[in-house]
């Protein structure tokens, strides 16, 4: 969007901070919106560089690298919340979401503050920063609790469980010594998503809950709708991921991950971007996760977030399950999505699978 409020109009160039898969797939929705994308990215060859028009190699923190960036684009937006804030504060209303998004999400104790200042249930928790104010926690939250870094944590890295006191000193150790908060273990049913798209002008929207399946701190499927154990929550769970884009001024998708609990939603964390939980919306919904967030960063209505049919799965291809692809392919049922990563290490997400019905 323009800074006198007015839509980008087909043509105009998005520039994307990061490269991955959900860069890629922004990319793709860009293009068929008629905007041209412009990728950001450390890497030599990221993967959402293939599909567009342009891509600049240069470090996240590199600000005279970034500024020349956001010159040549018209609006700027991240697929990933682990940057520097610094060399972004330059962009303005160019950046969208706003470094306030980024701010807030990327360090889990800022996070948890804005979560208790906007009165959400959240589990009980406490900062660490040594093994004293570890001891601490324990003594405060009780056991099991899992240590989490405040930074640069994602798929269940920077985590450890402590089960005992004398666990205690080994996970502080595992999780490197970094400044960290500690959770209480909850006790939940089921995990799931709520994904929201909000406007420069206050307009929200959310997409069908996604009841999400991990292994080893990695999504491995989601499923629309999420059945039973979430089905009394969902209501509350939406109107808390509205509330909370809108605290925050939002601009764009972001993601509210949530434990189901015997109380109600228990807010995990917040991903200020679209997220692996929404990739089934490209064929499940009337409107894409990517779709809507370009939508929301150039000024344009937003859209439909239907479910198409009535069961939506997703299934994430992570490191040698891509070998599986012909298969995949010559299945009629099966919308597929390679990334085009290269090598296929363990853990490391190299497609999706969506089945509707
Ligand atoms: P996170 O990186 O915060 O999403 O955590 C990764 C995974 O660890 C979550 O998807 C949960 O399965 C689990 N987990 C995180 N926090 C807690 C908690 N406070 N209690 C129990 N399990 C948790």
């Amino acid at each position: 969007m323009r800074a006198d409020g007015t839509a980008l109009a087909p043509g105009s160039t998005i520039g994307i901070i990061g490269g991955g898969q959900l860069g890629r797939m922004l990319g793709i929705a860009a293009a068929q919106l008629g905007y041209r994308c412009h990728i950001y990215d450390p890497h030599e060859a990221p993967c959402a560089a293939e599909v567009a028009a342009a891509f600049t190699r240069g470090s996240f923190d590199d600000a005279a690298a970034i500024a020349a960036f956001a010159a040549a684009c018209d609006v700027v937006t991240y697929e990933f919340e682990n940057l520097p804030i610094g060399p972004l504060g330059a962009l303005g209303g160019k950046l969208r979401p706003a470094t306030r998004s980024l701010e807030t999400t990327q360090d889990r104790a800022v996070e948890k503050r804005f979560l208790d200042a906007a009165g959400v249930r959240i589990a009980p928790w406490a900062e660490v920063d040594d093994e004293a104010s570890l001891d601490a926690a324990i003594e405060t939250l009780g056991l099991p609790l899992l240590l989490k870094t405040r930074r640069f944590g994602y798929d269940g890295k920077g985590q450890a469980w402590v089960r005992a006191p004398e666990d205690a000193a080994a996970a502080w150790a595992a999780i490197g010594r970094h400044p960290a908060v500690a959770e209480k273990g909850m006790h939940f049913t089921a995990e799931y998503s709520v994904i929201v798209a909000h406007t420069a002008d206050g307009a929200s929207a959310s997409w069908p809950v996604s009841r999400n399946i991990h292994q080893g701190g990695i999504l491995r499927r989601s499923e629309i709708p999420p059945g039973a154990p979430i089905d009394g929550q969902i209501a509350e769970a939406a109107a808390i991921a509205a509330m909370l884009a809108e605290r925050l001024g939002h601009i764009g998708v972001m993601t509210v991950e949530y434990f189901a609990c015997a109380d109600g939603p228990v807010v995990n964390e917040i991903a200020p971007r679209v997220h692996n939980s929404g990739h089934w919306t490209i064929e499940g919904s009337a409107t894409s996760q990517f779709e809507q967030h370009i939508r929301a960063i150039c000024g344009l209505p937003l859209r439909d977030t239907r479910l198409v049919g009535s069961a939506v799965s997703m299934d994430n291809l992570i490191g040698d399950d891509v070998e599986q692809w012909a298969a995949l392919i010559a299945d009629p049922n099966a919308h597929v999505h390679f990334y085009d990563k290269g090598e296929a290490r363990p853990g490391r997400k190299m497609g999706h699978v969506t089945r509707v019905t």
